[in-house]
Parts: structure tokens; sequence; C-alpha cells
């Protein structure tokens, strides 16, 4: 059978039903279901998104078939209705809306009383007796379709109705000059006026008449509609809000009903509950005697709905009937716009409301509690961004207008959430700025470790460069930062001291405020609110803890984070990063680059004797923190260049410091110079050549899980060596750290277990998982390095061009970037394989996940189903990966 292109509704059956958004878009479902539900719609007909998707498939021609089946339709609405298009005594008139599976607003065209022509305005003034009235639709209808269908500039309209109301109905007024004269003001040989003057702009512009006959206004108002899927705007908002997968939109003719037709007419918006607080109270406003356009347009104020009850009981109880039914029926909280005609109400459109985290959280549970919907079903309603939603300080919504003064540029939105204060460009300044008492951001074009005590300090970052896995990205995603990056239009001149975007130039010192929600910066300090955690919160995710059966555990490199994820659920650290802990004070500092100048292998173990005892402090109030729950420590990971001075002031003093020539300093950083340190010398390649590192860093391990477990604190410490490629290369390395702990807990007399066992982040570890997993206990996918390395793209430089992979515009490789969201083909596959096969060596192998992707939910629910025993993620994302992990199980279910 051909497809099917036209669903029509009307008279209490339709074609279509609620759940065919895809198909119908949000509206046409919406309209479908609530005729089908026997609530008063108007009649009409719905063209499917496919019909879309089929007209820019075929040079934008319409499908075979889509003319007689629209025809069809027209002929079956006007037998319904009883009217006909363009009659010249009681005319039907119908509107033509867009409408996708996901809601656009304000992105698509829509067109009003469609089929008005010289004939039909004088039947919709015989029948309604209201002449100005047919006339005041006319001329908005010419404008509508002049301006939308047809391209000619809506000013030009603009400029002709003005200058009517300015002469003629000024005079007949007498209305002073300095007052701005209304629409309604007008009369309707004023309103025939403008008509017949946008009928001459209109042959003008386009050099023929405006059309007379409906069916040509019909398909010129469908062309229309499925034109504005591609208009820029709506390219752009499906990008900025990342919808994906939509193919179209639908088209919706409906017949035209009027609330603009006296006082006992009106139309309005409302919600079945309140949206921002979740409450369960009806919310919303009617206007008096308007047409829907106008209250989108602001023209005049909306009166509440309990005055609009006071105003017209009859109207408002048949309101609050549909509202009851509406969320029997959808089960969940209805957004919905409305008309009266002279008493009737109609439903123009209902679909589910946007709210905001507050409100999901409360409207979850409270429908639970009404038995309107399932704990499972309440979980499935919370969205990630709910989660954030409620942590995050957010910018007062009241600074609207300010905001869009303020606005300054726009940068990656990597760490959710506002941050507002003065800018410091570097460490010093912001540890400066912060002892004052005063809020900082700090501003550089990138971080690097060196940077963490000013990141630390600091409300908020930004960086001119980066992507979300950079280094400061990271660092702020694991405090739950705001935190902007690649912000490339930002020129930052650490000699002048300034910051600029095109013309403006801020100085350091001067306020700025972020918003990492959406990666905007805006200048100055815009107000900052922090919404308190509501009750339900904990209500849901008691509930999400009970469905779950995967562990989420967090990455975490102190006491302080440690704690943190505790409290908001973690169940173990499955990355501590140790090299975090080099950078704490000037005396580690000293003590790593004394380590890593040494050219002996007394030196180092003398310079690695002297950071035994911090790391042993630092592991010690992890193990504490975490009182008995497992603790992976990962070796140290980075290229030794990264911690050695740079400048040539900075060798000088560490030559003094140590006491060792200058010259042998700059050598020494010389020779550790890498062209492409994220290939070189890091991970576990640095243990290959200096095994001493390894041997310290177990023994701080050991020692410390030593006096924790004796002081009666239950430690489970798991050691895990990066960036593995080889199982001889793996052996090697657990076989040394194995002497070394063992060692350790006869010299302490301690009953310490410990495991240990490895990343998987170079391709070829995944590859050869059977033999590594020989003698692994463990493997943990390091996927930012394993995303890098099969990809072949550097994780820091790659903002530069992989937004053209995934614009639909351009190459549209993948559907969201690969290293937020898992590149589930490739390095997914990866995955399946080093699981399948260490399992084949190892069938008690524990798997994990630590890399960025940990934290982001379509990977959690993608590798919930691979069989891993947890996921590892910052912090401030552990309630997501739970949620997440909830909802995995909720979905699997349901299949
Ligand atoms: C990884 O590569 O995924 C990982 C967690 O290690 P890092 O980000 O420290 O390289
Ligand atoms: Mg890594």
């Amino acid at each position: 059978m051909a497809n099917k292109f036209v669903y029509f509704f009307g008279n209490k059956t339709a074609d279509g039903n609620g759940t065919m958004k895809q198909l119908l878009g949000g509206k046409g479902a919406g309209l479908a279901e609530m005729t089908r539900i026997g609530l008063p719609v108007p009649a009409g007909f719905t063209i499917t998104t496919e019909v879309c998707d089929l007209y820019y498939k075929n040079n934008k021609n319409y499908p075979d078939g889509l003319e007689a089946e629209v025809l069809a339709n027209i002929d079956k609405l006007e037998k319904t209705i009883g009217k006909k298009l363009g009659d010249a005594n009681d005319p039907l008139l119908v509107s033509v809306r867009s409408g996708a599976a996901i809601s656009m607003p304000g992105m698509m065209e829509t067109i009003l009383n469609l089929g008005l022509n010289d004939k039909s305005v004088e039947g919709l003034a015989n029948k309604t007796g209201n002449r100005r009235f047919a006339y005041d639709a006319y001329r908005r209808f010419i404008m509508m379709y002049g301006s939308t269908a047809m391209g000619i500039d809506r000013e030009k309209f603009d400029d002709i109705f003005e200058d009517v109301k300015n002469t003629k109905t000024r005079a007949r007024l007498n209305i002073a000059a300095c007052k701005k004269v209304g629409d309604t003001d007008t009369d309707v040989n004023e309103l025939i006026e403008v008509v017949n003057s946008f009928k001459v702009l209109y042959k003008k512009e386009l050099g023929e008449d405006f059309p007379q006959d409906p069916i040509k206004q019909l398909w010129g108002a469908i062309g229309a509609v499925f034109g504005s899927w591609m208009a820029d705007k709506a390219i752009t908002y499906r990008k900025v809000e990342n919808i994906k997968g939509v193919v179209g939109t639908a088209v919706n003719v409906m017949q035209m009903v009027f609330g603009n037709m006296g006082n006992t007419s009106g139309t309005g918006v409302c919600f079945t509950r309140d949206p921002s607080s979740g409450e369960n109270v009806f919310y919303g406003d009617y206007l008096v005697n308007a047409q829907g356009e106008d209250v989108v347009a602001g023209i005049r104020t909306p009166i509440k709905l309990s005055d609009f009850e006071a105003a017209d009981p009859t109207a408002y109880k048949q309101l609050v009937d549909v509202r009851n039914t509406l969320e029997k029926n959808f089960k969940d909280m209805q957004d919905m716009e409305f008309t009266v005609e002279e008493g009737k109400l109609y439903m123009l459109q209902c679909r589910t409301g946007k709210r905001t985290p507050m409100a999901a959280f409360k409207m979850a549970v409270d429908m639970v509690n009404e038995g309107l919907i399932t704990k499972e079903e309440a979980i499935l309603r919370i969205k990630d961004r709910d989660i954030e939603g409620i942590f995050y300080p957010i910018i007062d919504i009241s600074e609207k207008d300010s905001l869009k003064k303020a606005f300054l540029v726009s940068g990656i939105g990597a760490v959710p959430g506002a941050a507002a204060g003065r800018i410091a460009l570097n460490v010093k300044n912001a540890e400066k700025m912060a002892a004052n008492g005063d809020k900082v951001i700090l501003v550089r074009k990138e971080t690097s470790p060196e940077d963490v005590g000013g990141m630390h300090v600091a409300s908020g970052i930004l960086t001119a460069t980066g992507g979300k896995t950079s280094h400061a990205a990271v660092v702020a995603r694991g405090w739950g930062k705001c935190c902007i990056v690649g912000c490339e239009a930002l020129k930052i001149d650490y000699e002048a001291k300034t910051v600029s975007v095109g013309e403006t130039v801020l100085k350091e010192g001067d306020n700025i405020t972020l918003n990492g929600s959406t990666g905007d910066v805006y200048n100055g300090s815009l107000k900052l609110v922090q919404p308190a955690l509501p009750e339900s919160y904990t209500t849901i995710m008691k509930w999400v803890d009970e469905i779950r059966k995967i562990q989420v555990r967090t990455n975490a490199d102190t006491p302080y984070d440690a704690k943190k994820a505790v409290e908001l659920g973690a169940q173990g650290i499955g990355l501590c990063r140790t090299e975090h802990m080099f950078f704490d004070t000037e005396e580690r500092i000293l003590a790593i680059r004394e380590m890593i100048v040494a050219d002996t292998v007394e030196k180092r173990v003398k310079a690695l004797d002297k950071l035994l005892p911090f790391q042993r402090d630092d592991f010690k109030g992890i193990f504490e923190a975490m009182n008995g729950k497992p603790v992976i420590i990962r070796l140290i990971d980075p290229p030794l260049h990264e911690f050695v001075p740079h400048t040539e002031a900075e060798q000088k003093q560490l030559a003094e410091k140590i006491g060792i020539p200058f010259d042998t300093v700059r050598l020494r950083v010389n020779q550790l110079h890498e062209a492409n340190p994220m290939l070189g010398h890091r991970g576990c390649r640095l243990a290959i050549t200096y095994p001493e590192i390894l041997d310290m860093q177990v023994r701080a391990i050991i020692e410390a899980a030593c006096i924790v477990k004796k002081a009666g604190i239950p430690v489970e410490p798991e050691i895990m060596i990066p960036l593995i490629i080889d199982d001889k290369e793996f052996k090697l390395l657990e076989k040394r750290a194995r002497n070394v702990a063992d060692t350790v807990i006869k010299e302490q007399g301690a009953d310490v277990k410990y495991m240990v066992g490895t990343m998987i982040e170079v391709p070829r570890a995944a590859l050869r998982a059977n033999k590594i997993a020989e003698t692994a206990d463990f493997f943990s996918f390091g996927t930012n390095d394993l995303t890098q390395m099969t990809l072949g793209m550097s994780r820091d430089d790659a903002g530069k061009f992989l937004p053209d992979y995934v614009d639909e515009r351009k190459a549209a490789v993948f559907m969201a970037d690969p290293f937020q969201s898992l590149d589930q083909d490739g390095v997914g596959e990866l995955l399946r394989i080093a699981i399948e096969k260490g399992r084949s060596t190892n069938p008690n192998l524990k798997l994990g996940i630590c890399g960025e992707h940990g934290g982001d939910p379509a990977t959690i629910k993608f590798v919930a189903g691979l069989g891993l025993n947890y996921v590892s993620c910052s912090p401030f994302r552990v309630p997501i990966a739970r949620l997440s992990l909830a909802q995995y199980e909720v979905e699997k279910n349901k299949k």
C-alpha cells in the first residue's frame, strides 16, 4: 500500500493518535488524541513529517499522491463542518501551522485566516454581522501570506498599515500627535483601504494578483511551512538544542475559530500544573476578545485564570474539565492553547509542558502519590538536565533584560551552572583576589596542572581554547565548577592584562558572568540564585537506587572530593589521578622536579623518598573518607615534561633550591621535550623507564592502607596501571607492584587485600585483552584516550574541526561529540571486544569505565548493556549516573 500522507481529525474520530509524534509531529499527535478522547477540537488534518522528509530528498517536490490526498481531506473537512473554503455566504477559514516531533517554539511559520478572498470576506462579514472583524481578518491574512509564503518584506505591509492609521484614523478620532494609534482604533473603511493597498503591494512585488483561489493559497502556505524547516534559524535552533533524528515538520490545517468576536470570546495558554514550582494548581493566562497571535505578541496584558473564572464561569468550567481529562489521559503535565468563541471552548493544541528542574521532581513524585504513574515512569520522566539544574546556581531570570544587553561572546559550555566575578588572568592574581574575598573568574588561553590552585579558588573558568575534555573542562567538572572552554573569539593579552572581544576590551579585575549551561559570557556581574534541594529529589533518588543494578563510582583526587561524591551517592572511587597531588604545595612541586631532573637512580630515589610521605598522607585521607568503599588509585600518567619549569627564571630558581647547576636543569628540560607528548613518554611507559616511581607510589598506597586498616577503618585499595599496550608490559609492572605491596603488608603486619588492574586506553590493549586479563584483577576503560587513539584525533585540538563531523549541514559522521558521548560504533566496538576477550581468560575480571563518558547518560546506558560492573564519573555527575542506570533497567524491562 502506498504511504498515507494525510491524517484527518474531526467529529470525535481521528486517523492518528497521541503516540504518533514522530509521524504527525507533537501538535498533530496532540490534536488527534484530543479529538479521539472527545475534547472540543476544531476539525482538520495533518500532513505528515514524512512528506517534509521526501520533499527535501526529492529536490523540493511533493511525493506522488499527496495532492489528491490533500484535496480529498479538504472535501472531508468541508463536509464535516458544513462550510466551504472561499464560499461567498459562510466561508470556511483554516489555519496552517507547523509542528515537528520536538517542539521548536517560534522557529517555523504559521498562517491564519486562509480561505479569505474578495468574495468570502463579504460572506464572513454577513455571517458574523461584523464587517470590521471580517476585513481585519483579511488584512492579517494578506500580510501573513504575502510575507511568510511569498517572501515580501513584512515591513512594507507594516508601513502601509501605519500610514493609514496615522492619517485617516488619527484624523477621524482626533488623536493627538504625541499618542500612538492602536490597531483596534481603525474602522472598517480604513481596514478596506489597507486591504486594497496590500493587494497593490502584492502585485507590485510579485507581478501577479493576490490569489483568490483558496486551494492555491493552501499550497502556498504548505510550501511556506515546509520551507521554514530549513530556514537558518530553525537549523541553528536544532543545533543549539541538540535535536537529532527528527526528519521534518508536519503541516496542520485546521478550521479557524475566533477569539476576537467580542467579550464572550478570547484566547489563552495554560498548564495543567504550575511549570515552575510543580504545584498541582491550574496555571495560565487568558486574553478577552483576542486572537492567539495577540497573546504571543504581548500587545495586551492577559488576565489570570482566576479572573477568567470570574468573568466567564461557563467557559472556565469547560476548560477545567479539559484539564482533568488531559492529565488523566496523558498522565503528565500538559501545556495547552485554547480559544473561546462566543462562550464555546475550542482546544487548539496540547503537548507535554516544559518545566523547571524543581517542577520536574515535584510533579514526578506527586503523580506517583496520586496513582497517576508508577515509580518506574517517574524515573523515566527525569532528565539529566533536571539533576544538573537542581545543583548549580543559575542566573536570575528576572535579569532577562540586562542579560540581553550584557551579552559578550559564546564558547563551549563545559560545566553548567553560572558564575559571576572578577577576571583574573593568572593563578597568582586569582588567589590574591580570592584572598580579598572577591569572586573570581579565571580567564586563560588554556589551563595546565600548574593552574589548578587558581582554578580552585575561582568561581568559574573561561578558556579561549580546548574542548569538553580539555584540562580546564575535566578539572572544573570534577568540582562542579562552572566552566566555558573553546571561546575562540576571546583575545587574551597577558602583557596588557586585557581580555577583548571585537571592540570590547575588558581589564583584569573587571566583572564578567558565565553561563556554563549555554556557553554564554556576559559583561558585568549578573545576579545568581542557588536553588535549594527539594525533598522530591531525595525521594526520586531513593527509587533510583532501589532499581539500578550497576554501581556508580567517582573520579576524585582529594578527600574533599571523595566526601562530596559519597554524599552524592558514590559507591567507590573509580579513578584517583595521583599526579594532581604533586602540585598542591611548593614543597611537593620542588620534590617532583628534583626527581625529574635527577640523572642517576640514587638521586631519583632520594627525591622520591621526599614525595612518599606526601602521597601516603593523601591516600590515607582518601581511604578514611571512603570508609571501606573500593578506591582505584592510578599510578602517575602524564609526561614528565609537564612538571618541569619552562622559563629560564624558574629553571634557575630550581637549580639553586636543589643545589645543582642551572645547565643540568636546562639540559634535562630540553631532553624531556616531546613533539607529541600525548603519544610519548607517559603512562606506564614512565614506570618501564623509571620503575622506582612505581615502587614509591605503590609503597605509599599500601602503607596508607595499612595505617588506616590498623586504625579500625576498612580499606579496599585497587592499584591501576595506565596506558598499557601489551601483556608483557603489564605483567612486568603488575608483578613489581605486587612485590612491593606484599613486602609493605608484611612489614606493617596488617591484613590488607588489594587488587592490581589496568586501564584500557589504547586500541592495542583492547585487542590483547585476553592476554592482559590473565593477571589483571580489573579493567577500567579510559575512554578519553581510547577515543583519541581510535579516532586519531587529539582530545585537546579536536574542538577546532570536530564540530563539522557533528554538523547536519556538513559531514554528520557523529550524532554527538565523540569525546563527550561515546562513539558506540567504533570505540564501543573496542569495548565489546575487550570485555569478551578479557572475560574469556578471567571470568572474575571487574570492569568499569572512568573516561569523561562515564558521566554521559547515553554512554552509561550503552556500557550497562555491555555488562560493566560500575561506571565512574566526576562527583557532580554521580546522581546523573545513578539515574541513567535506573532508567537503563526500566527501559530494559519494558522491552
Ligand atoms: C582516560 O584516558 O579516559 C582517562 C580517564 O585518563 P586521563 O583522562 O587522565 O588521560
Ligand atoms: Mg588516559
